[in-house]
């Protein structure tokens, strides 16, 4: 596992000297517009990194965004990989599929409602054009409901993979849509199995005081596994991940991986090892910048 480190900042000649003179490569994103930025990648594996950021650092240069970056044998030696789909093309048209058990007004009279949960199909506006992606997220429910073609559907069946529930998306003329599914699972790995502290930052809701972890691209699930009773190809964690809408992580099994990698059913969807948290020799702890 490597950190990427993306940096997006002004375009000053200072900082672009200083890339040149380093044999830095960055592009220019809007050259002509009166804010023209400039965008670069700097790895945990780029070699002279520290003092990069101090040079960078004395230029006043924005805080990069820290990603993680995993190898094919990194993927293809995990036990259970979290699945997150890249692309939001679904627009989902009956948001009161949902119901909250935490609701209320804050000051600026705004309604803000938490802890939601599915109580009907969602019924959606289009079903995505591209068929080269794999798994779609809607931009009402952010991560919090994972949708996917109809061929992970047809994988799973035929392969008789476990614990997936696969439900049905109504299209706006009421029928069934062919090639959208809501994939989820009744397999609810619960708080006890994740071990906490790998750069997770917590809040707690203001009104039932439910606990809500903020993760960012470095984030990696740390498992323990023995806690894990059942044996599947998909589970769901507990609502509590990232701000606003808190969403569950989706976790599919080696096999579920090495399916859709077969079949080549892995476009426009991103996947993250899960560290065994049990073996300290695993870990990654994260470095600070
Ligand atoms: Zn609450």
């Amino acid at each position: 596992m490597r950190y990427r480190y993306y940096f997006c900042d002004k375009c000053e000649s200072e900082l672009v000297d200083f890339l040149n003179k380093n044999n830095i490569s960055y592009k220019v994103s809007g050259e002509d517009s009166f804010l023209p930025l400039v965008i670069f990648n700097l790895w945990s594996t780029t070699e002279n990194l520290n003092y990069y950021f101090e040079e960078l650092q004395k230029m006043n240069v924005n805080s990069p965004i820290m990603i993680a970056e995993f190898s094919a044998s990194e993927l293809s030696n995990a036990k259970l990989l979290v699945m997150t789909p890249k692309k939001q093309c679904i627009d989902i048209l009956n948001d009161d599929a949902y119901e909250y058990t935490c609701k209320w007004t804050n000051s600026s009279g705004e309604i803000i409602s938490k802890h939601e949960e599915q109580k009907e199909l969602f019924v959606i506006k289009k079903e995505p054009s591209s068929n080269s992606q794999t798994a779609f997220w809607a931009e009402s429910t952010g991560f919090s409901e994972i949708f996917t073609d109809y061929r992970v559907y047809e994988l799973a069946n035929s392969n008789s993979l476990t614990g997936i529930d696969f439900k049905n998306v109504i299209l706006k003329n009421r029928d069934f849509s062919k090639h959208i599914y809501q994939m989820s699972s009744k397999n609810k790995l619960n708080n006890q199995c994740i071990v906490f502290g790998y750069g997770e930052k917590r809040q707690v809701c203001e009104i039932c005081g439910k606990e809500q972890y903020f993760i960012d691209n470095a984030y990696q699930l740390h498992l323990d596994f023995d806690k894990i009773q059942t044996h599947s190809d998909l589970y769901v964690t507990e609502r509590i991940f990232g701000e606003g809408i808190a969403y569950p992580l989706y976790i599919i099994s080696q096999r579920f991986y090495q399916l859709l990698k077969k079949h080549k059913l892995v476009g426009g969807v991103t996947f993250s090892p899960i560290v065994e948290a049990n073996n300290p020799t695993e870990t990654n702890q994260r470095t600070a910048l």
